[in-house]
C-alpha cells in the first residue's frame, strides 16, 4: 500500500471521476477515529470536505468519486426480499410475495 505525505497532496489538483475540476487541495484533516478529509479549495474560494474514502487516485492530481446526484442513492439492504427479490419494507419481517421469513 503506497503511502502518501500531506506535502504529497496539498496543492494538487481535485478532480471528480466525472472530468470536472473540483478545485485543488488545501489541506488535509484527520480526527482521532483515523478518519481522513481533504481540505479542498473550489475555484470560486469556497472550501469543501472531501473525506478520503471517496479518492480514488492520487498522481499528479486527486481525483475523487463525484459525489452521488441527491434523490439518486442506492436502496438500503432490506428493501427486497432475500429469496424472490420484490421490494418489501424493511419493517416487514415475512415476504408479501413468496411469505418466506426474512429474518
Ligand atoms: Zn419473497
Amino acid at each position: 500500500m503506497k503511502s502518501f505525505k500531506k506535502e504529497d497532496i496539498v496543492g494538487k489538483p481535485v478532480i471528480e471521476t466525472s472530468g470536472t475540476a473540483k478545485g485543488k487541495v488545501k489541506d488535509v484533516s484527520f480526527d482521532l477515529s483515523g478518519t481522513i478529509t481533504l481540505i479542498v479549495e473550489e475555484e470560486d474560494g469556497k472550501e469543501s470536505q472531501v473525506p478520503i474514502v471517496r479518492v480514488t487516485g492520487i498522481s499528479d492530481d486527486v481525483v475523487v468519486r463525484s459525489e452521488p446526484a441527491p434523490g439518486l442513492s442506492m436502496p438500503a439492504p432490506g428493501d427486497s426480499c432475500k429469496f424472490c427479490g420484490k421490494p418489501i419494507a424493511p419493517s416487514q419481517i415475512w415476504c408479501p410475495s413468496c411469505g418466506r421469513s426474512q429474518t
